[in-house]
């Protein structure tokens, strides 16, 4: 049996893969079996924020598996603490709290906004507002939070307590504030499986606002915008907003499952004794490989990543056969005149690795692609939407 065979006669067939196995990689590069090589631009979906196999976090992570690679959170470890430091002082939040995935991170930001909620304004508050098209996770509560219906069907009943308005409606945030007794609000700056659609300033602004104004926590969901990937460490940065509540996960791994809840002043202390817990959260392995990534997003590099994006947006920007493009830094939709799809897998038969987002081309490279492999991908992808859709 093939690998391909194997895979699909024994793994859950929750995924539907590209008939592509992937065996190794450096840097934005990697490797098919059959030795083909291919410009990354997904990183596995905005992890791999600097690449696959990048020696500084290689070392950072090998040199702490010598060392212990797990202890259960009865105990103290460096990687764990020191991460939380970072992260608290490169942010103004006040704790961390460590799991293990983008769902973890929203279903801890769930839980300290209904606590602080319910202890605050009695235990009718309980109802998020999340955003029509958002992306929160696949756990049941995250599930719910999300607000695309087509994820819903299957797995009714859901955990209760959401309502969703739509992006960018100013006047359908303010009644839907005006109209549930809400425990929390929560964005994503930039929607990502959504379609790669940015928020608009106004709506930051008003969210924050009446964020302020009732109480609610302010929850920012940059599971996917975190850690660099739009130009700013995280992509509320953008906004001058203040978010009481931020998730993220994908690129602080650096390829490591980890997930983080960072708590602003107002709801730092929520979380007490036997609130919350995760056997694996603040893995030190995962925790030191977090530590050598995060150390690296300082502001010169910040800068190069928007520089690379001004590339990406000039490049694609009015080109034959691209319609629009939409997103913030590296992080990047391409509506095609071709299908999406159509598009992705000619970058693929020419050695790119794209992903879609709804009807869009989307690409998350590494945030340290060289511009050698930008500038190739890019080309690629022009040619592609080019040939397949240029003409109509
Ligand atoms: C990917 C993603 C999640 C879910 O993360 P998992 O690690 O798959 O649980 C949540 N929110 C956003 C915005 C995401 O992009």
């Amino acid at each position: 049996m093939t690998i391909m065979d194997l895979d699909q006669t024994y793994v859950a067939g929750t995924y539907k893969r590209f008939p592509v196995e992937i065996v190794s990689g450096k840097g934005s590069k990697v490797w098919d079996a059959n030795g083909k090589q291919y410009v990354d631009m997904g990183s596995g979906i905005g992890v791999t924020a600097f690449g696959i196999g990048d020696d500084t976090w290689q070392q950072a992570v090998t040199e702490q598996l010598g060392k212990v690679q797990h202890t259960s959170n009865l105990y103290y470890t460096e990687p764990c603490a020191y991460l939380a430091k970072l992260l608290c002082e490169k942010t103004g939040m006040k704790k961390v709290f460590f799991s293990n995935s983008g769902a973890e991170a929203n279903e801890c930001a769930i839980k300290v906004a209904r606590k602080y909620s319910a202890e605050k304004k009695g235990p009718d508050c309980y109802t998020i507002l999340t955003l029509v098209n958002s992306f929160h996770g696949r756990t049941l509560t995250t599930l719910a939070a999300t607000g695309q219906e087509h994820f819903h069907e299957l797995f009714q009943p859901l955990t209760p307590g959401f309502v969703h308005v739509e992006a960018n409606n100013v006047e359908a945030l303010k009644n839907a504030v005006e109209e549930n007794n809400l425990a929390g609000i929560m964005l994503e700056c930039v929607q990502g499986e959504g379609g790669v659609n940015p928020l608009t300033p106004e709506f930051m602004a008003a969210a924050e606002t009446l964020a302020k104004e009732k109480d609610i926590p302010l929850i920012i969901d940059e599971v996917q915008t975190g850690n660099g990937r739009t130009g700013k460490l995280y992509s509320y940065m953008h906004f001058g907003v203040t978010p009481d509540i931020v998730s993220t996960a994908k690129g602080l791994g650096g390829g490591l499952p980890i997930g983080a809840t960072l708590l602003g002043e107002k709801v730092q202390n929520v979380l007490g004794y036997g609130d919350h817990g995760s056997t694996f959260g603040g893995n030190p392995v995962c925790c030191a490989g977090a530590v050598s990534i995060l150390e690296r997003l300082d502001d010169a590099f910040l800068a190069s990543v928007r520089r690379k994006s001004g590339y990406v947006f000039a490049s694609l920007h009015g080109a034959p056969g691209v319609e629009s493009v939409s997103g913030l830094g590296l992080m990047v939709g391409i509506k095609t005149t071709a299908p999406a799809g159509d598009v992705v897998k000619l970058c693929m038969e020419r050695g790119v690795l794209c992903l879609t987002a709804k009807d869009k081309v989307r690409l998350l490279p590494a945030l340290n692609i060289p511009m050698e492999d930008l500038t190739f991908a890019v080309e690629t992808i022009l040619a592609a939407a080019k040939e397949l859709g240029g003409n109509i």
